[in-house]
């Protein structure tokens, strides 16, 4: 195993991707939001690449499987990787195969759309980078240990329920709109009826003790409202 870096001021992001169409644009757009972006375009070179913070690994690379280059990447360090893959391929190999990618994305992607995930995949594997322990109102939520407390009552969630929670304590008074939380929460784009929130929101308050902590802001999202 590689060390993990220990500079958290910025966040660096290593693209594995041949294709200079692709990885211009998407390594300028990345440095624009603060990253610091390196680039390779073959598996041998990202296999060789000091250890980034994050990977967004495209499958198809000229010299090797990337499928492969994910498997040895992971052998090498607990690395976030972020797999790359074109449409209606390699998506079940991916999730099914278990690479030890963290999430991934289907081209062609929007940039807000992979933002999102670069951000996500970080707030799971990296929270000490964000925020650590999140304090709103007598809520306490420790990132890194996944644990949350209420007035110092340990609260027993679920790992959608914790992840709710805490995307809704990062923000704390602002509006969380649903589509946000299911891409980050739920990994999802679908924008049909979303029960699904409803029914861990229902669950968090229930756990919480009091509904008025998550309060729904009609065609819009969700709010975290601190109470004492
Ligand atoms: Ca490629």
């Amino acid at each position: 195993m590689r060390a993990a870096p220990c500079d958290d001021r910025v966040v660096r992001i290593l693209v594995v991707e041949d294709e200079d169409a692709i990885a211009d644009p998407l390594a300028e757009g990345l440095r624009r939001e603060g990253f610091e972006v390196s680039r390779v375009a073959t598996g041998e070179a990202a296999l060789a690449a000091p250890l980034p913070d994050l990977v967004l690994l495209d499958l198809r690379l000229p010299d090797a499987d990337g499928t492969d280059v994910c498997r040895q990447l992971r052998a090498q360090s607990d690395v976030p990787i972020i797999v790359v893959t074109a449409k209606g391929e390699e998506v079940d190999r991916v999730v099914g195969l278990e690479l030890g990618a963290d999430d991934y994305v289907v081209k062609p992607f929007g940039f807000r759309e992979l933002l999102a995930r670069i951000r996500a995949v970080l707030r799971r594997t990296r929270p000490e980078a964000g925020t650590g322990v999140l304090r709103v109102g007598s809520l306490e939520i420790d990132v890194r240990a996944r644990r949350a407390a209420v007035a110092d009552r340990a609260l027993p969630l679920t790992t959608k329920e914790f992840d709710l929670l805490a995307l809704l304590a990062s923000d704390p008074g602002a509006v969380i709109s649903r589509e946000r939380i299911l891409r980050e929460v739920w990994n999802t784009e679908w924008l049909g009826p979303t029960k699904t929130v409803d029914v861990h929101v229902a669950s968090l308050r229930k756990k919480l003790g009091d509904a008025r902590w998550i309060e729904t802001v009609r065609g819009v999202g969700l709010r975290l409202a601190p109470q004492p």
